[in-house]
This record gives C-alpha cells, structure tokens and sequence, in this order.
C-alpha cells in the first residue's frame, strides 16, 4: 500500500500502533476471547478502560484536585448546550467570544437559555484573527472561548484572564499544547480532532461549579449526575474511550504533551515557512494568532491551481482541501501526523514554484 500523508481536519489521524491495538481488541479484549464491542461496560475490564482513560486525562495535562474528568457522548456540540444549562443563571448572562463556526454555534446554543454578551469577535474579517483586549461584564457567569478554530486556522496563544469562570471548547488543540488546567472551570473537546475516534467527548470540569445555574438540569446534559456516576451514569461511547486511552498512553510514552506540543510547532513552523517564503502561497490567519494545528492557505495565481492539485494528490497527500467556508487549502497536522508528512507537501510547493 503506498503511503498517504494524512492532513485530514476530523476524524484525524492516529498513530499507527494505536490503530493495530484497537484492531486487536475488536477481535479478542483483555484476553477474554470476547470483542471489546460486545462486552457490558459495567465489566470490571472496562471499567478499568475508563477508569485509566479519565487518569491518564489527568496526568496528561496535569488537572488538580477538585476536577472530575468525564468521557461522554454526543459530541461538543453538546458541550455548547451543556455549558448554559450548567453556568448561565435564570437572570444571569453569559459572555462569548467568537472566533468563526464553531463559536457562533455554542453562542446559538447559549442564546437558548438566557442572556449572551459577545464580547469579542472577529467576524468583521472571515475570523481570520483572534480578538484582543476584550472586556468581560463583571457580572457574567462565564466566559466561553474556542482555543482553537478549527476551520479558519486562528488559535489563542493566551488565555483570557477572568475574574468569572472560564469555559473553553479545546476540541481540535487539545493534548497538543500545555495548559494551566487551573485557569478552567470547563474544559471540553470532541475526540475525534486530536484525541481518538468520533463518539467520545472529553469533559474537565471543576467540581465548584456543579449545578451553578441553579437550574432544573436534564440528567443528561448535568456535568455533576455523569461525575457522580464515573462517567457512567448511561452507557458510555465505549470505543471511541478506549482507543482514546490507547492513545493516551502512547502520547505518556511519546514526551507526553510537552513533548506533542514541541512536534506540534516543528511541524508547523515548517509548514508556515514555506507559505510565507513561497510567493504562489499565502497564508489566510493573521500571523500571531496562527494555528499549530490547521494551516489555512491559498493560492496567489489561481492559473495554478489544477497543477499543485495533481502534485499533492501524486505525493500521497489527502485531505488538503479548505473548509467551504473558507475555500483554499487546509492542512491539519493533528498530534499522530509525522514531520515527514509535512516535509512532503513542503517539497511539493517548492517544485511548483520551480
Ligand atoms: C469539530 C469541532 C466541534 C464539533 O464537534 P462535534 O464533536 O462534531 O460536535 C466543535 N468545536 C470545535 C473547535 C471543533 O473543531
């Protein structure tokens, strides 16, 4: 099979050996001669799986005491809803910044349930930037950032700091960057951008902040009714939680996040090197808010464009194409994506330019 470059933005690439390990267990898990797709997850070898996935969350990123770690499904787009219904008081508001696609759809999801400030936006631009200097009221209940935009390729290099609880959608940065998990009260993120298979959604929530908005929760939409169940109030999205400690414990093996952090910004710096000192490519995110993680770029003579197309596609490369929001290129280089893969499509820009 000839090798492919996998710039996929979500479902992302995974290490190799995570994958023949998950394989493995489809067929036969933890010696039981049974499917880890067929077994009760209240079995004591999966309730080992989740007990290790939600501690290797912990050391990981270093989470402190009083934090509960949950893998749930439903995916962080119900994060957004989750949010407000645990956060937003009756007559309380909710400060939002937003930052493209993914913002604007959890400050939708807010807006069902009270009061939303957007405190800060980039929409006067495509998002191509991450807003600055922003006040957030004194009295909102939270404060909702997006790390990383996923779509548009712009990232927080810093955090806001609050004087209210922050609430972040890290789906498509996390376990790429070192964070002070202390500054969240919320932390949320969708597997299948930087962590495992779509199905599972991390959640690192502050045990303070369990039922704040003093509101009627639905079971299922309440950070505390999973956390008082271990993350197993109903049946969890099994697979995706184990592939995802797989996953972990090969990032633990790997330089753990310092580690994918370091490789996250070789890749990119060698990605955004080319791009700014190629004169067919430009890159479309303003240049300090840039994504590690996705790299948007067009091309400055569109006459080109069926060429380097054939070229990338010729080398092995796949996944290369821009959000339809955003047209261009668009190339994800998740934790799992060697270097050699971005060296690769590097080459094929500089020969198109000759
Ligand atoms: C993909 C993505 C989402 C949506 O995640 P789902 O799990 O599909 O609901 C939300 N936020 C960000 C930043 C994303 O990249």
């Amino acid at each position: 099979m000839a090798k492919v470059h996998n710039f996929s933005a979500g479902p992302c690439i995974l290490p190799q050996e995570v994958f023949q390990e998950a394989a493995a267990a489809v067929i036969n898990f933890d010696n039981l001669n049974l499917s880890i797709l067929e077994i009760s997850h209240r079995s004591a070898s999966f309730v080992s799986v989740m007990d290790e996935a939600r501690q290797l969350v912990k050391d990981l990123l270093g989470v402190p005491e009083g934090y509960s770690v949950l893998f749930l499904q439903g995916g962080a787009s119900t994060g957004f809803l989750m949010a407000p219904y645990n956060l937003l008081t009756q007559n309380g508001k909710a400060a939002y910044v937003n930052t493209g696609t993914w913002a604007k759809k959890a400050v939708k999801e807010a807006k069902r349930l009270g009061n939303v400030d957007v405190v800060g936006s980039s929409e006067d631009k495509n998002y191509n930037y991450i807003p600055k200097g922003f006040e957030v009221p004194a009295d909102a209940d939270y404060l909702h950032i997006t790390s990383n935009n996923t779509i548009v390729g712009t990232q927080f290099k810093e955090f806001p700091t609050v004087n209210t609880s922050l609430v972040c959608d890290m789906s498509s940065d996390i376990f790429s960057r070192e964070v002070n998990v202390a500054d969240f009260d919320v932390i949320y993120a969708g597997a299948q951008k930087n962590l495992g298979p779509a199905g599972a959604t991390v959640y690192i929530v502050k045990d303070e902040v369990f039922n704040k908005s003093g509101r009627d929760i639905p079971e299922m939409l309440n950070y505390a009714t999973h956390a008082s169940k271990d993350s197993m109030f109903n049946t969890p999205p099994v697979y995706s939680t184990y592939v995802s400690m797989l996953n972990m414990r090969y990032m633990m093996k790997n330089g753990g996040v310092a580690g994918m952090q370091k490789k996250a910004e070789e890749r990119a710096g060698l990605l955004y090197d080319e791009i700014d000192n190629n004169p067919l490519f430009e890159g479309t995110a303003a240049k300090e808010d840039r994504s590690n993680m996705n790299a948007t770029f067009v091309l400055t003579d569109e006459s080109v464009k069926d060429k380097f197309d054939a070229m990338w596609n010729a080398a092995g490369i796949s996944g290369l194409k821009g959000h339809r929001s955003v047209g261009g290129y668009r190339a994800s280089m998740y934790n799992a994506l060697p270097i050699e893969s971005v060296q690769v499509l590097v080459d094929v820009m500089k020969k198109l330019k000759g």
